[in-house]
């Protein structure tokens, strides 16, 4: 008899698995695709529901403890943003966050997910956080040019060549991020950081991962299939220190339920040795690194993890970091009032990074009870900004999402009110 659990339930089985599985069941391979879908594709919450499979193999499934495994929204709070945040109960009653962010797929939007999409579609150019790059720069990237080319034929119909006026191009619109947790709480204990005050509880497995996603695309009946959502890896928890279910995850979010990869970003604390393993994936999101700091003396007072890793090795890991040809590594960097957010910390900043391909998210702190830290003046964000850009870094200011709810980068420990 199979001994998978209900609460890692089929959202976990990667398709060879669930062919294992109906085979152990006495049934064909082509059973296991059948429940692929209906659980990845048509979000089935039971198999109650789903009326091609055969009863006997149904109740079978259910005699032997296999469910589906879905979280249940426990609660869902809505943002005058727009923005929602749910609080995902697993079998076991622990919990987590997950956050839907409408429109919020550019830099300054508030996700990140940015990190890298400029290639493929020109959509972020017309955001007004990148128009603030001084023309200098903006000049020098091919990429943007070629950006500013795509958003014109998007934007101007009139411009596109007359075959496409006729048949008008598949535009897919942009609707959402989601903002997903891999672990329940998170253990790297970042002192500006509320998931922190939690501790680490336990990992989620793959399919606790996928069906936080899969819930949020459901409550909102999402088409994939025509519809743009991203999807980032920087909710409560820190995805490397969970790094094979996090893999798995994408594995399934790319195989099963039909994500891109490109499609998704993960941010890590800076968990060297998993940085190496994870640029050696065939398939895998972008990469985002919390750096938060321009030197050890500073990143070591707000992120003890730099005492394992100190900045000097987790900047030569990103250096090594493979990147796809177009591609730029994000570095984020909460901005702390009078700690890391002084001119000689941009200068410093840029100096360490400048000869990686990167860009630099800025966050302007978050608060939160029992954080010490405060926001900088909004001025202080934009002088940040306006000197790394000036040094040839792309900068964006990340707009805080759903700080009213407890939703923003950093507020998610499980507020119910
Ligand atoms: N654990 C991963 C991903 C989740 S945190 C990581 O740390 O990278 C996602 C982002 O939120 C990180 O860049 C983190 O530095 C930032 N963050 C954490 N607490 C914050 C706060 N109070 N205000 C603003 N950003 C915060
Ligand atoms: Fe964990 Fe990321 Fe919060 Fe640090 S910032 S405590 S790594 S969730």
């Amino acid at each position: 008899m199979p001994t998978t659990s209900v609460q890692t339930g089929l959202l976990s089985l990667s398709n060879e698995e669930l062919s294992d599985l109906v085979q152990k069941f006495g049934e064909p391979r082509f059973r296991a695709r059948q429940l692929a879908d209906a659980v990845f594709r048509q979000r089935r919450e039971s198999l109650a529901e789903v009326s091609n499979l055969p009863a006997s193999l149904k109740s079978r499934l259910a005699e032997g403890g296999i469910g589906v495994g879905f979280p249940k929204i426990e609660a869902k709070f809505q943002s005058v943003d727009g923005t929602v945040r749910y609080l995902m109960a697993f079998a076991d009653g622990q919990s987590v966050e997950t956050v839907w962010m409408p429109e919020g797929d550019f830099g300054e939007a508030g996700d990140g997910s940015e990190a890298g999409t400029e290639e493929e579609d020109g959509f972020w150019l017309s955001a007004s956080g990148f128009r603030q790059i001084p023309s200098a720069v903006r000049d020098t990237d091919s990429s943007t040019r070629q950006s500013i080319k795509n958003e014109e034929s998007v934007s101007n119909p009139e411009r596109r060549p007359k075959a496409e006026s006729r048949k008008p191009l598949p535009v897919r619109r942009s609707r959402a991020t989601i903002c997903v947790s891999s672990q329940v709480g998170c253990a790297v204990n970042c002192q500006f950081c509320l998931t922190a005050l939690l501790g680490v509880k336990r990992n989620l497995s793959a399919g606790e991962i996928v069906g936080q996603i899969l819930v949020v695309l459901r409550d909102h009946s999402v088409d994939l299939g025509r519809e743009r959502v991203n999807i980032v890896f920087m909710g409560m928890g820190e995805p490397f220190l969970n790094y094979d279910n996090f893999m798995k995850a994408v594995r399934l979010l790319v195989e099963e339920v039909g994500f891109a990869e490109s499609r998704m970003t993960v941010s890590t604390s800076g968990i060297v040795p998993r940085i190496f393993d994870f640029g050696r994936e065939p398939v895998r999101p972008k990469l985002a690194i919390s750096l938060n700091a321009p030197n050890d003396e500073i990143r070591d007072r707000i992120m003890p993890i730099t005492r394992k890793w100190n900045l000097d090795a987790l900047l030569d890991a990103a250096r090594q970091f493979p990147l796809r040809p177009r591609e730029r590594l994000t570095f984020e960097y909460v901005l702390l009032a009078g700690i890391n957010d002084a001119p000689e910390h941009t200068r410093e900043l840029a100096r360490r990074v400048h000869d990686i391909r990167c860009k630099v998210n800025l966050i302007a702190f978050n608060p939160g009870p029992g954080v010490p830290y405060s926001m900088p003046e909004h001025q202080r964000v934009l002088e940040f900004q306006t000197i790394v850009t000036e040094s040839g870094i792309p900068a964006f200011i990340r707009r805080p999402r759903g700080r009213d709810i407890y939703a923003a980068c950093g507020q998610l420990k499980r507020t119910v009110a």
